[in-house]
């Protein structure tokens, strides 16, 4: 009973796992900031502003570049269930859980979804992707980018052309690499994006960021978006099948974000100036100094665990730079030793799921979280759990150190 009425006063902790990690102080302070009225200038003055950090953070011009209030998955939903209409071919090309959830979101917009997959660890040749639009002729292509389940990020910068080519719509799910690595969402020609806060962008969760092209726009004008006789009379409106979602309506949205700001839901202030701080921060480092940062701390950690005696899961040409797997030793607990490094340390690592559940954890080097003190306090820590745990792990935090070392660090 009295822990009801103790201040909440969470363990301090290290979450180096595959989100959501530590925030930003910055963003925290953000969020502390007080209430406007949503439709005060102050306001849609910071709408307006978060929706062109967007743009530069998504390496786009496309106008709606916006947020969908909700996890990263609200972003998600918002995409498919205003673009999927009934009976349209989807082609899902899976290579980890967050395909699946692509799979199964599609399917409930009563799109006809079909899936093709790929091993665990790896990722779709632009061949394997164009052989199978050439066989099923999809409208949609609905693809993750950095897959956190695997470590995996499938490339696209061929994938737009390849759509283009034709005429198939691409969305991505960039939530786990928005931020940690580069995604150019003009360059690559796709077509719609979203993502979350609270992987890369050092952001809590509960705010979605997504970018959508002309392409799109025209798609989601055709739907219907309200029963007939309820909307207001400056409405985009087509005689397409109705979207099935109110809050994840794109062609409300837009209406909300856009000038004629017709009510909507209210956004979610706070996260608004939590997402708004976030992406001011990453753009202020700079992309590719951020993205760099990423992958220094990538070699450092894969490095520290070589060294130690562990190894490596999945395609290492392909490993997001922000997520590092491997492999729990042969007769290790993993979850005893993540419960030590939690209870001991502080420190979270990840699980993992499906096929590879028990048999790699994952550790995340994701935004803020992402710091040299972090990878080497996280490489001592578990060097030291191993050796509990009854493996004879060899020392690697000096061998992580040399690499930060050598970038002069
Ligand atoms: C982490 C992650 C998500 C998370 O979705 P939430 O709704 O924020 O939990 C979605 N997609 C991918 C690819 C991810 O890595």
């Amino acid at each position: 009973m009295t822990t009801l009425f103790a201040d909440l006063n969470p363990p301090p902790r290290i979450l180096m796992g595959p989100g959501p990690v530590g925030v930003d102080p910055r963003v925290l302070r953000a969020m502390a900031m007080p209430m406007l009225g949503q439709f005060d200038p102050a306001f849609t003055a910071y709408m307006n502003e978060t929706m062109e950090l967007l743009r530069q953070l998504y390496r786009t011009k496309n106008k709606w570049s916006f947020l969908v209030d909700g996890t990263a998955r609200a972003g998600v939903e918002a995409i498919l269930v205003s673009i999927v209409s009934p009976g349209d071919k989807v082609l899902v090309p899976v290579f980890g859980r967050f395909g699946h959830l692509l799979a199964e979101i599609c399917r409930r917009c009563g799109g006809d979804v079909v899936t093709i997959d790929r091993e665990w660890g790896t990722v779709f040749t632009p061949e394997e992707i164009e052989a199978a639009i050439k066989q099923h002729h999809p409208r949609i292509l609905a693809v993750v980018h950095g897959d956190t389940s695997t470590t995996q990020a499938q490339p696209l910068d061929e994938i737009g052309a390849l759509c283009r080519k034709h005429d198939v719509l691409l969305y991505t799910d960039a939530t786990a690499s928005l931020g940690g690595m580069n995604v150019a969402i003009d360059d690559w020609k796709v077509d719609a994006a979203s993502s979350g806060l609270q992987k890369c962008l050092s952001g809590p969760p509960g705010s979605s960021p997504i970018t959508i092209n002309d392409r799109i726009v025209e798609v989601v004008k055709r739907r219907r978006h309200v029963e007939e006789g309820i909307r207001p009379p400056d409405f985009i409106e087509g005689d397409g099948p109705i979207i099935s979602s109110n809050y994840f309506d794109l062609g409300m949205l837009m209406d909300y974000w856009g000038e004629s700001r017709l009510n909507h839901h209210t956004e979610a202030t706070s996260m608004l100036y939590a997402a708004r701080e976030a992406v001011r921060i990453v753009l202020a480092e700079g992309l590719d100094a951020c993205f760099a940062r990423h992958r220094l701390a990538s070699d450092a950690l894969t490095t520290g665990l070589t060294e130690m005696g562990l190894m490596l899961f999945g395609d290492q040409r392909h490993k997001m730079p922000n997520v590092t797997g491997v492999y729990i030793p042969d007769g290790v607990n993993g979850d005893a030793v993540r419960g030590m490094m939690l209870n001991d340390f502080g420190i979270e690592i990840g699980t993992s799921f499906g096929p590879l559940h028990g048999k790699i954890w994952r550790i995340g080097t994701m935004g803020y979280v992402c710091r040299k003190e972090n990878v080497l306090i996280g490489l001592a820590a578990l060097e030291t759990c191993l050796r509990q745990a009854g493996f004879r792990a060899k020392p690697g935090v000096d061998a992580a150190l040399s690499v930060y070392r050598g970038a002069g660090q």
